[in-house]
């Protein structure tokens, strides 16, 4: 899921796509949502999204209950796969890591548009992920994010079949593995560096709950450290260098970083531990760190800083003792590469279009999701929000409220067609 929203004002993007000259208005990406609308089997496709709008909640509460742990997302990846063959996808595939991709042919096969909604949840085996209904209001863990993702592509299948469509280029649906946290987007880079590498024009990730347009996605780099020397008896063994006084000058070193306010670079140590006893001179002492930013530069440079700091601590820790040689170990655990769609790009002035030629607000977001891996990559590519509202992502209690959800699955739908024009 997205980490961290955060909302801009609007008014520069319009701007932008508003003053994009066009001597017919027949290229203009910022106005193709409302030329799309005016044939009568485009609105006919969003008229069947609207009706199919309960079952594609009922296939959101359905895959729900199928659980999907981090690197644990077969059983849920088998009932999509099941879901596409019924919807008559070809191709249909569940590759190496665990990807599930169908395959809409267009009247060519460029461009080539993934669309696409992640598979895993934060939630380990054993969770109880059983859905229940009230009302318009569904709560159980996932079933926003992204379960709300993986029902909209259903429901963008179903739409374009139910209406008969035909696009230019070709669409590529996809459910990913390995968004969330640890998984650190090993289903999308997969995707990139080897199943569809070279052959995605494209890229559309339908992700949690919402409105919004994500295009900046922010980077981040996790490490844990471990420092460690031969440790002994605090008073028998005195003078001995120390891990844990070593990861104190550590973190010391790393809480004065000075980071940019703009572009946002952030950093944290979260957890910290190591030693035997209090009369113990540790025989090792870790940190994990998160350090994020929307910009991979500045995100390198702070890892450059980082890892000085790092390096300085167990060089001044050593200095200070002659005896007991520490080592540090530098573990990346999460590597999310920084990237951005820009807000003048022509698939962000599509998706903005989009959204208002449907009358829906616009609003424009940051966050780390599979769409960072394209945006890295420079290959035009957004995340969406599926629609509806939702309360509580990650957490046991999470909610969502289906009310005027089937605007979410138009949007979703509608972008579809538009992106997978010439
Ligand atoms: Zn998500």
């Amino acid at each position: 899921m997205r980490e961290m929203p955060k909302r801009f004002a609007l008014s520069l993007v319009v701007n932008l796509v508003c003053l994009v000259p066009t001597a017919s208005g027949q290229d203009d990406p910022g106005t193709l949502g409302q030329r799309l609308l005016q044939q009568p089997e485009v609105r006919a496709a969003l008229a069947a999204a609207k009706e199919g709008e309960p079952e594609v909640i009922d296939v959101q509460a359905r895959l729900c209950e199928i659980p999907a742990p981090p690197f644990k997302e077969q059983a849920r990846g088998d009932a999509v796969k099941r879901l596409f063959e019924e919807a008559g996808l070809r191709g249909v595939r569940i590759d190496r890591v665990g990807n599930v991709i169908g395959e809409r042919p267009g009247r060519a096969a460029r461009p080539n548009v993934v669309f696409s909604a992640h598979l895993d949840t934060v939630f380990p085996e054993g969770t109880d992920v059983r859905v229940t209904r009230n009302g318009p209001v569904l709560t159980g863990p996932g079933i926003g994010d992204d379960c709300r993702g993986l029902a909209v592509v259903i429901g963008v299948i179903r739409a374009l079949s139910r209406a008969s469509i035909e696009t230019p280029g070709t669409i590529t649906f996809v459910a990913t593995v390995g968004e969330e946290g640890l998984g650190d987007l090993r289903g999308v880079r997969h995707l990139f560096d080897e199943e569809l590498k070279g052959q995605i024009d494209r890229f559309v990730s339908v992700d949690g709950t919402g409105l919004g347009i994500t295009h900046i996605g922010v980077g981040s780099r996790r490490y844990r450290i471990t420092f460690k020397g031969p440790g002994g008896h605090s008073y028998g063994a005195f003078g001995l260098a120390s891990p844990v006084h070593a990861l104190g000058r550590a973190i010391a070193k790393v809480a004065d970083l000075e980071v940019p306010a703009a572009p946002k670079t952030t950093f944290n140590v979260g957890r910290v531990g190591g030693g035997t006893s209090v009369n113990s001179i540790a025989y090792d002492a870790w940190m994990e760190v998160d350090m994020r930013s929307a910009d991979a530069g500045a995100l390198a440079a702070l890892d450059r800083r980082f890892q000085a700091a790092v390096d300085a601590a167990l060089a001044e820790e050593q200095a200070r003792w002659r005896r007991g040689t520490l080592s540090v170990e530098k573990a990346v655990v999460g590597d999310r590469p920084a990237g951005a769609t820009p807000a003048h790009a022509p698939i962000m002035q599509v998706a903005v279009g989009v959204s208002r030629a449907l009358q829906l607000p616009v609003s424009l977001d940051e966050g780390s999701t599979d769409g960072n891996v394209p945006m890295s990559l420079g290959i035009p590519a957004v995340t969406i929000d599926g629609g509806g509202r939702g309360q509580g992502a990650h957490s046991l209690s999470e909610s969502f409220n289906a009310t005027e959800s089937w605007k979410g699955t138009q949007r979703g739908l509608l972008l579809a067609i538009a992106l997978a024009q010439r």
